[in-house]
């Protein structure tokens, strides 16, 4: 079968892989119809992600139909059409009960780290993921959802990752009717993260990012003020100010590892990295949020990164909430959402590429190229 293959930072391509198999009576096979590049990808693609393995696919998030299931697979049966969760999770465990499906025990033998997640190096199990024409789906009776008649399946792939991230970035701002919510990156899961917190009763939604199309795309799609960080003298003061000098209500962090590497314009290793702290997107977050506020972290950093500045979290009396998405505890909310038009996922789709492709779609995404707001691979049918 055609997969993606990774073979060492910023280089990726089309190979043949072997099918994968059922290796355990609870797994199933899927035939990807769709597969998304995320920013979460970006940081693999970037080497930033330790124990990232050459010949490893990514992708965690897809959709597909079943076509093979192993002899304890109840939930689901071949021929469905499913999207997946990008949560590899057991179900069973202490924190699966807890629907704390992003920190499965059993997924990951990491037992420290983060729950399974498909295509997301050894960190984090060291699944293949979907960005292939088959992947194997582990706990098929857990994640795999039964894409509802009629959804759009651009709108289905959306809610594996994208809609429940955002979605729970700006629930864990724990947002009060007027609050004053200011969410940096506005990628998909950041403007996905704006849109939502009007959900929550926020009074002003502001998006801060350097990516001019962006900023625009957001303002139309969220409706909310965006500002480019590079045009402000600095965005903690721009913030400071125009909230009477108080802070905002709520931060987010939709940025991650990669506002990291702004300082130096360029990621080329864990050193340079670490040393470029004080310009992250995360520092911002909790410089420029109310005594008392909150910072909701959907960034994703790499196991090691220590880049919170943890005076400035004690003295100004701060919560600070992150976690991966718990897609599967979100998902009947967010159907609902996205079939009564609350949501419009699929709008966010700019670029579909063919999977033979992939190595274009991860230039053009990951370099902001041609107005990409959210590329989708469509293996062969
Ligand atoms: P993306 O790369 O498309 O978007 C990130 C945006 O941040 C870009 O537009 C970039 O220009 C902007 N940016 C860079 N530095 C910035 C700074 N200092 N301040 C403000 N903006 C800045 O990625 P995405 O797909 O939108 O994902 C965003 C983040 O969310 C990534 O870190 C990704 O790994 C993470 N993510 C987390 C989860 C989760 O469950 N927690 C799930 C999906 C994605
Ligand atoms: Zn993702």
């Amino acid at each position: 079968m055609l997969a993606m293959n990774y073979r060492g930072p910023r280089r990726v391509r089309i190979d043949n892989k072997p099918m994968p198999e059922i290796l355990h009576p609870e797994d199933a096979i899927v035939r990807v119809t769709r597969s998304c590049v995320c920013g979460s990808d970006l940081h693999l693609y970037n080497g930033n992600v330790p124990d990232t393995r050459v010949g490893m696919t990514f992708g965690h998030e897809f959709t597909g139909e079943i076509v093979e299931v192993g002899s304890e697979v109840t939930k689901v049966k071949v021929g469905d059409n499913v999207l997946v969760p990008f949560n590899i999770a057991c179900g069973k465990c202490a924190f699966c009960k807890q629907k704390l499906f992003g920190n499965c025990h059993e997924s990951n033998s990491q037992a420290t780290a983060v729950g399974g997640i498909f295509g997301y190096s050894h960190t984090a199990g060291g699944y293949d993921g979907g960005q292939a024409e088959y992947v194997r789906v582990p706990y098929a009776n857990v994640g795999p959802t039964v894409i509802p008649e009629g959804m759009h399946p651009d709108d289905a792939v959306m809610l594996t990752d994208v809609v429940p991230t955002g979605y729970q970035a700006a629930e864990m701002g724990g947002i009060q009717p007027g609050d004053t919510v200011v969410v940096f990156g506005a990628g998909p899961v950041g403007i996905m993260a704006a849109k939502c917190a009007w959900l929550f009763g926020a009074g002003r939604v502001i998006i801060i990012d350097h990516v001019e199309y962006r900023l625009e795309f957001a303002r139309n799609y969220a409706q909310c003020e965006a500002y480019n960080f590079r045009s402000l003298e600095d965005p903690v003061v721009f913030i400071k100010k125009t909230t009477d000098w108080m802070g905002a209500d709520v931060c987010i962090d939709a940025v991650g590892a990669e506002a990291a590497g702004n300082a130096m314009q360029t990621i080329t290793g864990r050193k340079l990295l670490l040393q470029a702290g004080s310009a992250t997107a995360l520092h911002w977050a909790i410089n420029a949020v109310k005594k008392g506020g909150i910072v909701s972290v959907v960034g994703v950093y790499g196991p090691t990164d220590n880049l919170v500045p943890i005076g400035n979290v004690v003295n100004k009396g701060l919560t600070i909430r992150a976690n991966q998405a718990s897609v599967k505890r979100l998902l009947p909310r967010l159907i609902e959402h996205v079939q009564n038009g609350i949501l419009d996922p699929k709008a966010l789709i700019t670029h579909h590429f063919a999977l033979e492709e992939v190595a274009d779609a991860y230039h053009i995404f990951s370099d902001k190229l041609d107005e990409c707001i959210k590329p989708v691979l469509v293996p062969p049918s």
